[in-house]
This record gives C-alpha cells, sequence and structure tokens, in this order.
C-alpha cells in the first residue's frame, strides 16, 4: 500500500516537473555573473589559462561544491576575475541567455554590476556594448526578451554607486536594454538610507528602483528601501514576515517579492525549506515572484525553484501558471509585452491540463 502511494506521489511530482519545464515563465531576481554555470565558467577559464579556475567539467563541479558562505563569495569572485575582455562579457550574456531559454523563460530582467568589471580594467563602452549585442543575438536566437538591472556592489561603498548610477544614467553610455536600479551585496554594516541620493538619480532618469533588502537584517531595512529608495518590489524580503504591518503595506501597495527559496537555505537567510516564510507572504496578499539568484552557485535553476514552491504552497497546474503570471505582472514590461506573456501562459497551461 504505502509502495503504491509512493509511486502515485512520484508520479504526479514527474507531471509536475514536466509542466514546469514547458512553462513560459519570466525571472525577474537573477544575478549576471552569478548565472554563469559550470559549462560557461570553464569557457572563460579556458579563455585565460592563468587563472586557478579549473577547466575540467569534473574538477569544477567540485570547485562548485561550497563548504560554507564564505567559499561560495571566493568562488565568486573568482568567476568575477574571469570576465576581463567585453568578448568575455559577451560570452557570458550570451550563454545565460541560452540557459534562460532552455528553462523556458520567455523575458528575464538580469542584474548587472558593471562596476565590478569597469573597475577591473573593461573599457566602459565596451562592457555596454557587448551586452546589448548578447541581447540582441539572445532575442533573435531563442526568443528570450532580456532587460537589465544596474546594481551597486553595496560592499564596494559610495565610489561604486556613484559609478554605477554615472554609467546608469549618462546618455552616451546607458544600454537600450537598462531598466531598473539595484543594490546587491551585505546589508549589515551597509545601511540603505545612503545611497538615497544615487536612486534619486537613477528614478529621474526613469529607471525603476529595486534594491536587495531584508535579507540578512530585520523589516526595518525593507522599510528603509521603500522610503529611501523608493522601491517598487524588494529583491528577498524574508524578514518581511516579522513585521505584520510592513507585510499588510506590501500587499496593499501590490509592491511585490523577489522570493528566491533555494538560495535563502544556501545563505542562511532562511534555516530550513519548512519555515520559508512564502507562505506567510501568499498567506497576506502579498504579490510573490519566484526567482532563482545565482542558480548554479545554489545548485538550482528556475525550473527547480518553481517545483520548491509547488511543494511548499501546495500548488497544482493551476496555481503555477498563477505563480508565473505574478512574475509577469511584477515585471517591468511594458502592458501589451505583459497581456502577451500572460496569455502564453495560459495557452500553455489549458493545452496541458486538457491533454
Ligand atoms: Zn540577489
Amino acid at each position: 500500500m504505502t509502495d503504491r502511494l509512493d509511486a502515485a506521489i512520484t508520479g504526479q511530482d514527474r507531471d509536475l516537473h514536466a509542466f514546469i519545464a514547458g512553462l513560459p515563465k519570466a525571472e525577474l531576481h537573477v544575478h549576471h555573473v552569478g548565472s554563469a554555470s559550470p559549462r560557461i565558467v570553464s569557457e572563460l577559464a579556458a579563455r585565460h589559462p592563468d587563472s586557478k579556475v579549473p577547466t575540467d567539467p569534473e574538477a569544477l563541479a567540485d570547485y562548485f561544491t561550497f563548504t560554507d558562505f564564505a567559499h561560495f563569495i571566493e568562488v565568486y569572485l573568482s568567476v568575477v576575475d574571469l570576465v576581463r575582455t567585453p568578448e568575455d562579457v559577451r560570452l557570458l550574456t550570451f550563454e545565460v541567455a541560452r540557459e534562460l531559454a532552455r528553462q523556458r523563460v520567455r523575458y528575464a530582467e538580469l542584474t548587472i554590476t558593471p562596476f565590478s568589471s569597469t573597475r577591473r580594467g573593461i573599457d566602459e563602452r565596451g562592457f555596454m556594448d557587448a551586452i546589448e549585442d548578447a541581447r540582441k543575438a539572445a532575442e533573435a536566437e531563442f526568443g528570450t526578451v532580456l532587460r537589465w538591472c544596474f546594481d551597486i556592489p553595496g560592499e564596494a561603498g559610495l565610489e561604486s554607486a556613484e559609478e554605477t548610477v554615472r554609467m546608469a544614467t549618462d546618455d552616451r553610455l546607458r544600454p537600450e536594454g537598462l531598466v531598473s536600479f539595484g543594490l546587491g551585496g551585505p546589508e549589515i554594516g551597509v545601511p540603505r538610507p545612503q545611497f538615497k541620493p544615487h536612486f534619486d538619480r537613477a528614478r529621474a532618469a526613469g529607471l525603476r528602483s529595486v534594491p536587495h533588502a531584508g535579507e540578512t537584517t530585520g523589516p526595518q531595512t525593507v522599510w528603509d528601501a521603500i522610503d529611501e529608495l523608493g522601491a517598487e518590489r524588494i529583491g528577498h524580503g524574508t524578514s518581511t514576515a516579522r513585521d505584520p504591518r510592513l507585510l499588510e503595506y506590501l500587499a496593499e501597495r501590490r509592491i511585490p517579492l523577489e522570493v528566491c527559496p533555494t538560495s535563502n537555505i544556501a545563505t542562511r537567510a532562511v534555516a530550513t525549506l519548512d519555515e520559508h516564510p512564502i507562505k506567510e507572504f501568499v498567506r497576506s496578499g502579498v504579490l510573490v515572484t519566484i526567482n532563482s539568484d545565482d542558480p548554479p552557485m545554489f545548485g538550482t535553476d528556475l525550473n527547480n525553484e518553481f517545483a520548491v514552491a509547488a511543494r511548499l504552497l501546495d500548488l497544482d497546474e493551476r496555481g503555477l501558471a498563477e505563480l508565473a503570471k505574478n512574475g509577469v505582472e511584477a515585471s517591468f514590461l511594458d502592458a501589451p509585452g505583459k497581456k502577451r506573456l500572460a496569455a502564453e501562459i495560459d495557452t500553455y497551461t489549458a493545452g496541458w491540463l486538457a491533454s
């Protein structure tokens, strides 16, 4: 009896996974360098034989097995160091798009930290041309639409903020695909309000505000992101669950959360998946979107994050389609683009359920 029950559940899971794999999706919180898969890293490492990053896929898989968060940062920085020329930037961007397309991601807002590359000596113009060239080629080849979020690496301080906002707002540099302005890196010791002038300038130039907040610090950081930086979406916001007034505010104002379940466990923002506050967010009426953050580095991808969400929220195909549509609603696509992608999700789901 138990065996048969297990088999039935496994069969259902398999169906759900197949449904997710074909479901058209939007990805709103995913980092450029953090999306470099072992395959991409191996290609980049082969271009720069002097780096200590292995090129052999098996050795790379070991290299990507993190012992702790410090080790994750070390590996992340070694991948940042492999991106040294505009051609590296183009390769990384185009190959990341290929992997997004493979997961049926139809639209992605990719978070890019241009300061990490330009301070390493990559020419600004070359960097912008490389990402734009990759964006156009990826859309033509895979049909996946890419947009950019330029983010401030919080740990690099005010100079990095100044440089990032300059690159994002200078008409001679600003790439066509840029839609938003963000803030990443550690939260502890990096108060959000110090970046108010930079966000003010970015917003005045028409960019949308999407800082990370409340991932490793409490709900006050989310309030600061809203009040000081004009946040229109919150990256992570896991600690929001500790403040009922904040949950109510996010629900009322339709300020979405970019939830990345596996990342939250890997960075210990949340202790275990079963304790993940996503259920609390949904119960409070907050618009929840599912995202992957730094997928290969956390051993996940967007499809897996949808499967995790299905388990945590007890969702069937219709529930998963609604979750995918939340991503569309929370995106910075224009109204016709949102309508088209939502219709694509509906058509796919109706076809699946009818078969
Ligand atoms: Zn992130």
